[in-house]
């Protein structure tokens, strides 16, 4: 097992990680900038280190920073959460040449998942279904509009680097197609330093249901089931839940079987997230993600699985705990994403929380880093925290959800828990009839101001 472990990451995330530390006996090391000296995982770690002025790119990204911290304090591994670093080859890369161990995949894999393009190509030669679309980057307009008119419109222009919900154009006839192309590839360029772009079918009314993943790296893997993350505003998961309303267990051990072979016959290590489209029953592969995601303990809360321990567990070598069969789902677990946000404009809200008081109870989990008095700097994202709620069936789990969200008090700051209020009361959410375009219309009905 490791002998400390360097966090780099701050907010939620960095607590998680520590707690999963705490728990098997590694000592910690929290890095932060110094805009970040009175946050909760600098208070709770057992060494800290400062690495750089607020601007993320001079503190989280600095990699010659945390090489320092890493050499200063003797953390034999670093742990990068999500963001930052967290799907990086290069820094895993840099790692291992100072014998560092990072905690996640193997560069190559996430070199090869973090280009769109060649993870689908990779997903369809191991017998996962994608959605439908242009084979690699699309060339010159003619090119594109010939590849179209085969996949047929409406469709998406995607960045082939793209991440965050970013990079993404939907278009709806051949005329659009050359000015779509243009701006994609001037704002891909400069979000990810890279232009190329590729096609795929729009997808009118699919559902986004993610698989979990954990490999062992020697070729076990297995699947913990999926979350359904329907429910986005501009591309960016707002609510999440397992299971999905719209699986039953045969299509769940379908979809997770041919995920866990793939990881299987690829050796991953570590944790991953396999996405999909879900709509007329068929589910097509959007992309994957190769690191512990925000909405992880959905799964953790019906399976009694710590993801994060896990991951720690086969990055030090071990062999993996659970036997598929040994992985149990049970009840239903809701995770709402709090953010510092107006909750009609989503204008940042950041500032300092006077009054703080989180839920508690049965089934209440909140995953946080703020409290009473703590001022939220305006330089990062504007998560708050997480409340995730477990029930034994889907309607207990709504239900603890709405009383939870009741009891939740953050004062000072906007945030956007009544959004959350009025979607637990929403008929179509309570049904679970939704798909990922569901939100928009809710905003365009008016939303909060109805
Ligand atoms: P990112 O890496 O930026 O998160 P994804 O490829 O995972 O991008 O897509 C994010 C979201 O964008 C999806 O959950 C879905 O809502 C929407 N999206 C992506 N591809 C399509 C598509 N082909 N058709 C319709 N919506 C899509």
């Amino acid at each position: 097992m490791f002998d400390k472990i360097l966090i780099a990451n701050r907010g939620e995330i960095a607590l998680r990680v520590l707690r999963a530390c705490k728990e098997l006996g590694i000592p910690t090391v929290a890095v932060h900038s110094t805009a970040d000296e009175d946050a909760m995982h600098v208070r709770l770690a057992d060494e800290s280190v400062c690495i750089g002025p607020p601007a993320a790119k001079d503190s989280y990204l600095n990699v010659p920073a945390l090489l320092s911290a890493c050499e200063i304090t003797g953390a034999d591994a670093v742990h990068p959460g999500y963001g930052f670093l967290a799907e990086n080859a290069r820094f895993a890369e840099i790692l291992a040449d100072h014998n560092v161990h990072f905690i996640g995949p193997r560069p190559e894999h996430i070199r090869l998942m973090g280009d769109k393009i060649a993870a689908k190509r990779a997903a369809r030669e191991l017998g996962i279904p994608t959605v439908p679309g242009s084979d690699g980057g699309v060339g010159t307009d003619d090119e594109a509009i010939r590849l179209a008119r085969d996949i047929g419109f409406p469709l998406m222009i995607k960045a082939a680097a793209g991440g965050g919900g970013r990079g993404m154009k939907v278009i709806r006839a051949a005329s659009e197609l050359p000015a779509g192309l243009t701006t994609a590839r001037a704002e891909s360029l400069a979000a990810f330093g890279d232009d190329t772009v590729y096609l795929e079918k729009y997808l009118e009314r699919p559902r986004h249901i993610e698989v979990q993943v954990l490999g062992d790296g020697k070729g076990r893997a297995i699947h913990l089931g999926e979350r359904d993350c329907s429910l986005q505003r501009r591309h960016q998961k707002v609510w999440e839940e397992g299971p999905s309303p719209a699986l039953n267990v045969a299509t769940r051990d379908q979809i997770g079987e041919t995920v866990a072979k793939a990881m299987r016959d690829i050796k991953y290590l570590g944790v991953g997230t396999v996405e999909f489209l879900y709509e007329d029953g068929k589910f097509n592969f959007i992309e994957m993600n190769t690191r512990i995601q925000v909405e992880h303990p959905v799964t953790e809360m019906i399976t009694d699985i710590d993801l994060v321990v896990e991951q720690i567990r086969v990055a030090a070598g071990s062999d993996l705990m659970f036997a598929q069969d040994s992985v149990k789902f049970h009840g239903h677990a809701i995770e709402c994403r709090i953010n510092a946000e107006n909750p009609v404009s989503f204008r940042p809200s950041p500032g300092k929380i006077v009054h703080y008081h989180p839920p508690g109870g049965l089934g209440v989990r909140v995953d946080s880093a703020v409290y009473h008095g703590y001022t939220i700097p305006p330089y990062y994202d504007s998560l708050v925290g997480k409340l995730i709620v477990h029930g034994k069936t889907r309607s207990e789990c709504l239900m603890r959800l709405k009383r939870a969200l009741d009891e939740f008090v953050i004062d000072g700051i906007e945030t956007t828990l009544p959004l959350f209020r009025a979607l637990a009361r929403e008929t179509d959410i309570i049904d679970g009839d939704y798909h990922i375009h569901w939100l928009e219309g809710f905003f365009a009905r008016g939303g909060l101001e109805q």
